[in-house]
């Protein structure tokens, strides 16, 4: 889908005012083009400068607010967070080719035959041609379609079907992605190795040291959970991330005999509980902050479900 479909689909919504949730590499004189193309078609375009991390943000009360009748959610695909007016995705992919990488890095692919390739929405497109040349050199290639999940192949951060359902044929899965980021998830929950072809920096890496430094920091954690007292529950009003924090406080406190703090808010940042004196920090939000950032809040954090499976 291109903006000509993505306008299509916003006359036949007879749209008169669109609110634009966007991620953060959009945020550049990109979102003002489309902007401005939106109003020569005749739309209101409202840019949402809230960071959009994924579909599980979708600001329907915030758009209605300012008298939005669409949302237009690019670089994202819905995955059922509902609002009261309609949501237009759009994908966003991106131009980048990742095969001369591929080209360039091949060897690092060597003593892996069975490729599980995966990647993210912005290259997903590119998985069928990185898989013919897979196999060209001989290598066997799998790539899952999963329910729930729009394309093939395709992992988000927290939605990793398409790597775990091929994870017993594979000897090493090829991730697709900008960063470590998708690749991380991945590799996190499944015990074969990760090699992710970076579009940005134009290389192949195994992600393997990653995985066993955030697992150190992970069981680091747990250990300290135990005699931590002061416990903040990071709780996110976002629709595709709410989890009601009131049965975790009331474990912390009745099981557990911790003092508990709900603290909510939209995103949640480091600075935003900066003052307030934790021990301990459990993240009901996206999972990959509790993962990913834990080391930025300078205080042990913890998803929920790790500390349920402990
Ligand atoms: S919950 Fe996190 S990983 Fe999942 S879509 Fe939202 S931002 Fe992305």
């Amino acid at each position: 889908m291109d903006l000509n479909d993505v306008i299509k689909k916003l006359k036949v919504l007879k749209t008169r005012r669109v609110f634009v949730q966007f991620p953060e590499g959009l945020k550049n004189e990109k979102i003002q083009d489309i902007a401005k193309t939106l109003e020569k078609e005749g739309f209101d375009p409202v840019l949402c400068i809230e960071p959009t991390y994924g579909a599980c943000d979708v600001k329907g009360d915030e758009a209605k607010r300012l008298q939005c009748d669409v949302i237009l959610h690019i670089g994202h695909v819905d995955f059922g967070v509902k609002a009261d007016i309609p949501v237009v995705y759009w994908e966003y992919f991106l131009d980048s080719d990742p095969l001369p990488i591929l080209e360039k890095e091949f060897d690092k692919l060597n003593g892996y035959e069975k490729i599980g390739l995966v990647g993210s929405l912005q290259y997903i497109n590119k998985l069928p041609e990185i898989k013919k040349y897979l196999e060209e050199k001989g290598k066997q290639v799998f790539i899952a379609e999963v329910e729930g999940v729009k394309y093939p192949g395709q992992i988000l951060g927290c939605r990793l079907k398409a790597g775990k359902a091929i994870e017993d044929k594979v000897d090493a899965f090829l991730c697709v992605s900008a960063a470590k980021f998708y690749g991380l998830g991945l590799i996190l929950n499944t015990s074969k190795p990760m090699l992710t072809l970076d579009v940005e920096r134009k290389e192949i890496t195994n992600i393997e040291h990653e995985k066993k430094r955030i697992q150190k920091i992970i069981a680091w954690n747990k250990s300290v959970f135990k005699d931590a007292r002061r416990i903040g529950i990071l709780t996110s009003w976002k629709k595709g991330q709410l989890v009601l924090p009131y049965s975790i406080k009331k474990y912390l406190e009745e099981k557990l005999g911790k003092e508990a703090y709900i603290l909510a808010g939209d995103e949640i940042t480091p600075e935003k509980i900066a003052g307030l004196k934790l021990d301990f920090l459990i993240c009901t939000l996206c999972p990959r902050v509790g993962i990913d950032d834990s080391e930025r809040y300078g205080i042990p954090m913890l998803n929920w479900d790790q500390i349920v499976k402990n």
